[in-house]
């Protein structure tokens, strides 16, 4: 599914209006937006894609930032959004703090943080709210047993702590439905209680790839993270890019 998308100029951008369905807490920090596109009957996207919200401030300065579409394309106009209130930002914080019911102007999907063809085995890697994307990509993958038999996909998703595992109950759901995908949880302050990996989410995936030459990581997180795994793979391991999709939030 490489896309080409035409980016269109700025003044050719059609804007949307979206309403908030549900607002729900992930964790202290972070939302979970569920929009609908206001007279569409559906709206078209891939997997992993991001729209881009515009908000004037108080002082009616336009302000824009993207924002990853968290759901798979459905067969009317919704999807979910992820999002984490960054220290002193203003449209993070203006997103989280939306009531149901309140509106939000948008245009997209833009990007290309998308699925490869031919599918291969597959490695996704987030940290946070860049879990975002992936959740997309996960669920267009495996609703449909066609689009992801054959091939193994790990998901190594890092955190603090374990309360922010963001959508633990359905990537678990997935693990119980498809013997092809597997699950790795990666708390950087786990409690004692806490059995499942710990520290950098790289340090786990150098062992998933582990002799490995034939397939394809998808990155999304901040740049540090990013920018550390994609040297793990193409500096380390001697990955070609073309192997490595990635998005960075900063
Ligand atoms: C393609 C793309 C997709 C994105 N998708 C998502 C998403 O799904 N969910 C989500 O929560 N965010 C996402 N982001 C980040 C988002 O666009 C904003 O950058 C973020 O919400 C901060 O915006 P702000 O207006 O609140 O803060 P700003 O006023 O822009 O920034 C305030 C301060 O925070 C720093 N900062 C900027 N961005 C971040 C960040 N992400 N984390 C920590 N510090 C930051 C800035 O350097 C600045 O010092 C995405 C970014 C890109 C480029």
């Amino acid at each position: 599914m490489s896309t080409q998308l035409q980016q269109p100029s700025a003044v050719e951008r059609q804007l949307y209006t979206a309403q908030v369905l549900r607002s729900i807490f992930l964790s202290e920090q972070t939302k979970h937006l569920k929009l609908a596109v206001e007279d569409l009957d559906e709206f078209h996207f891939t997997p992993g894609q991001f729209v881009s919200i515009k908000q004037p401030k108080p002082d009616g300065k336009e302000h824009t930032r993207a924002y990853s579409i968290a759901s798979a394309p459905r067969t009317n106009a919704t999807f979910d959004l992820c999002l984490n209130r960054v220290d002193s930002g203003f449209l993070s914080n203006w997103l989280c703090d939306l009531e149901e019911g309140a509106t939000v102007k948008f245009h997209g999907p833009h990007g290309l943080f998308t699925l490869r063809e031919p599918h291969k085995d597959a490695v996704f890697i987030a940290t946070g709210t860049g879990i975002a994307p992936i959740r997309g990509m996960l669920h267009w993958l495996f609703e449909r047993q066609e689009r992801n038999r054959d091939h193994q996909y790990w998901l190594v998703f890092g955190t603090r702590y374990e309360h922010s595992l963001y959508y633990r109950d359905e990537f678990e759901q997935i693990v119980r439905d498809n013997p092809n995908f597997h699950y790795v949880p990666t708390l950087s302050r786990g409690g004692d209680r806490w059995a499942g990996c710990r520290g950098y989410v790289q340090d786990h995936v150098r062992e998933i790839v582990a002799g490995r030459s034939d397939m394809q990581a998808y990155i999304c997180g901040l740049h540090q993270m990013v920018d550390a795994n994609r040297k793990l793979l193409k500096e380390v391991l001697g990955w070609d890019r073309k192997r490595i999709v990635f998005e960075r939030y900063d």
